[in-house]
């Protein structure tokens, strides 16, 4: 059995690395997608994880289900598609230190994954975790609706990150729509003030928090906010819990690792999330705030996050 499966996007991100001798820009290949950086985060904790979605049959492909097997992610829900490529995305840095990106994701094998190529025994799980990205296009978007519904039927725990990539999306309407429609089928979502605010139309933490968490009959809430922490809402609970002081270089992955933190708490607590306490809840936040933290200590994603140990030192000190 496992304890959390997550479905989405795998990618390679590259990411600036400086210029060759003839003054050309050089990229440094990274993995990417934050599903599966979520599930790097709960390997290394020492969770049990797996993965599904889909990667070209190519080089790029080959190396991320290697990366996902070097983090002890089971890969037998990853698809290798001999149709479609990696999808791969760009970080450019502009003059002014301002990052832009481009996405090689025409169609991408990620938007590839077909519901009937996902994995059943994959289900065999406590908590289902998926993103937005795996929404945008078809076939990827039924293929995420039939994962919820397999997970729903099972009984699984659901988490959705409904992140805002404009670029990925025709137009903005239909990304607020697609990232809202399947709001209903989540219990824990997880969002920054930003996104709040897109899928809102308002930035003003209390009452649009309180509103979508209404609305979609949520169970718990997260709303992360950068180096000020977490604001949460968990049934008629809600607060803020600060984040840590620490020397951040890339806050690249913080808020997977962040998610990654809390379904490690949920995973731990053994309890039903809509019976825990304030103090269950805050506890759990200053977790999943002290992993976020650590993350922005080092660059990347997945190489960047933490050991069980380094959280708890962090949690006793910071
Ligand atoms: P996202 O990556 O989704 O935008 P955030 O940037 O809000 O998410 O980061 C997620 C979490 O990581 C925050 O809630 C916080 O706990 C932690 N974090 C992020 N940036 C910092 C920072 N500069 N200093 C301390 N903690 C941070």
């Amino acid at each position: 059995m496992y304890d959390v499966v997550a479905l989405g996007e795998l990618l390679i991100d590259f990411t600036p690395a400086g210029q060759s001798e003839q003054g050309n820009c050089l990229f440094a290949c990274n993995p990417g997608g934050a599903p599966a950086n979520v599930l790097t985060c709960l390997a290394r904790l020492g969770k049990r994880t797996g993965f599904l979605g889909k990667v070209g049959d190519d080089q790029f492909g080959r190396f991320l289900r290697q990366v996902l097997r070097a983090e002890t992610i089971a890969t037998e829900g990853l698809v290798l598609s001999a149709e479609a490529q990696t999808t791969l995305a760009f970080v450019h840095l502009q003059p002014d230190g301002e990052r832009s990106f481009s996405f090689y994701r025409s169609p991408g094998a990620d938007t590839m994954l077909k519901p009937d190529e996902l994995k059943a025994a994959l289900f065999n799980a406590r908590i289902f975790h998926f993103g937005s990205l795996s929404l945008t296009n078809e076939p990827a978007r039924s293929a995420t609706m039939a994962a919820l519904q397999s997970a729903k039927s099972r009984g699984l725990l659901v988490s959705y990150d409904p992140n805002l990539r404009p670029l990925l999306w025709p137009d903005l309407t239909e990304a607020k729509t697609q990232m809202l429609g399947v709001m209903d089928q989540a219990d824990v979502v997880k969002i920054s003030r930003d996104e709040l605010e897109f899928l809102t139309g308002s930035g003003h933490l209390e009452q649009s928090s309180e509103r979508l968490f209404q609305q979609y009959g949520l169970s718990m809430l997260l709303v992360t906010l950068g180096e000020d922490g977490c604001y949460f809402r968990l049934g008629r609970l809600g607060g803020h819990v600060p984040g840590f002081r620490v020397r951040a270089v890339d806050a690249t992955g913080a808020g997977d690792a962040f998610l990654g933190g809390m379904l490690y708490q949920i995973l731990q607590r053994r309890k039903a999330i809509d019976q825990w306490t304030l103090e269950e809840m805050e506890a759990s936040v200053r977790f999943a705030n002290a992993i976020g933290a650590l993350v922005t200590t080092r660059q990347g994603a997945i190489p960047a996050m933490p050991t069980l140990g380094e959280v708890v030192q962090l949690l006793a000190t910071g």
